[in-house]
């Protein structure tokens, strides 16, 4: 019998990760065809930037150049509104009446199939194939043929990549033609300016381009910068665009931390190397630097936000501190820390620093070199 795979998604965009699942689903499962299915509207997730579906199908066209047996098919974008899986199975078992029909999907998906609309549909028309990302055995679905697939994905999400879009590192997790069609259409704002913009601007466009739930640590650093600044006649603009920027890719994980300091040619230090979540702070002043257009001081101050280093500038200072104290922290001595921030800021620094150490040092985790050497400095100059 004819074996023909459907592996539909919102491809926004699509990405290598979705070209390597889909010629291995091919070959594990001997396909003679694999339809490639872009959603209109997807029952699942709702994404803020989705490009028309001509963008999408034109991206999906160039990803998938040349693969022998992939069809890019428009069945739910012609058939507009919400992208039912049951409805599009529907459509197909008539176009292929005697044919195996194979439904692809990651395990996070087939963890919720049986909450999908008209699941019993979906399991009498078509097997399941699964890309397994975890070891963890998948339950069964009872009535549904069901084939495991080790997972050949690569780890990367559509979000994750719409922001690498912006910050000029995306390169390694896209098809080069379908790059240089989003950079020439201008998708996912990649013709966007984001250099020198006011204030306003610079705001809601961090907002858009951190994970939702950080935009309220974001703000409260804002508020918290530009009131420190003003306390200690620091210059307010840079507080407030340094606290907006400070942990501008801080959404981004540690291996993609470490695409972007590839992509910027530049080699990361061993602490870094080990310890990829700390990358953030380098990582978004390179950022402000170079696709913000921020200045000098103001990156400097991201790129120290984390670790603070020897002899910091003032505006250092502020954000290190903004960081740690903005409204919305909540730990065991955070108010004793706020209160000294408007006494003494080098003593608050060096409290900061201290409760930094020790967290670490409980948790077993390593201790930046930069931190050592800020309080040694303190400590010296006090
Ligand atoms: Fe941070
Ligand atoms: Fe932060």
């Amino acid at each position: 019998m004819e074996r023909i795979g459907i592996y539909g998604g919102s491809y926004n965009p699509p990405h290598i990760g979705h070209i390597r699942a889909a010629r291995y689903g091919m070959e594990a499962l001997s396909l003679s065809k694999m339809l490639i299915i872009p959603s209109c509207v997807s029952p699942h997730k709702q994404a803020d930037v989705s490009p028309d579906g001509s963008y999408r199908m034109k991206m999906l066209e160039l990803s998938f150049a040349g693969i022998e047996g992939v069809i890019i098919s428009d069945i739910e974008l012609a058939r507009g509104g919400v992208s039912y899986t049951a409805d599009t199975l529907a459509q197909l078992r008539k176009q292929y009446p005697d044919a195996e029909l194979i439904l692809f999907m990651g395990d996070d998906m087939y963890q919720n199939l049986h909450q999908w609309y008209r699941v019993d549909d979906i399991i009498s028309t078509a097997s399941v194939a699964v890309f397994c990302r975890n070891t963890k055995e998948i339950a069964p679905i009872p009535g549904a043929k069901v084939y495991e697939l080790e997972n050949p994905v690569t780890e990367i999400s559509s979000s994750d990549l719409r922001r690498m879009l912006v910050f000029g590192c995306a390169s390694a997790f896209l098809q080069p033609d379908v790059e240089a069609y989003i950079r020439s259409q201008g998708l996912y704002d990649t013709n966007r300016s984001f250099k020198a913009l006011p204030l306003e601007e610079l705001k809601e466009a961090v907002c858009a381009l951190v994970k939702k739930k950080r935009v309220p640590h974001i703000l409260g650093c804002y508020e918290e910068a530009m009131k420190l600044a003003h306390f200690y006649g620091a210059d307010e603009t840079d507080a407030k665009r340094a606290a907006l920027l400070h942990d501008i890719t801080k959404a981004l994980d540690g291996p993609h931390q470490l695409t972007l300091l590839e992509e910027y040619g530049i080699i990361p230090d061993n602490f870094s190397k080990e310890n990829p979540k700390t990358i953030h702070a380098f990582t978004g002043s390179l950022v402000a630097e170079r696709i913000f257009g921020e200045n000098e001081r103001v990156c400097s101050a991201i790129a120290w936000h984390t670790t603070g280093k020897e002899n910091m500038s003032l505006l250092e200072k502020i954000i290190y501190i903004a960081d740690y104290i903005e409204p919305t922290r909540d730990f065991p001595g955070v108010d004793d820390l706020r209160r000294a921030a408007y006494e003494d800021i080098n003593k608050a620094l060096q409290m900061g620093l201290e409760m930094t150490l020790s967290h670490l040092q409980k948790q077993g985790g390593d201790i930046s070199p930069n931190s050592q050497a800020a309080l040694v400095y303190l400590k010296n100059n006090s």
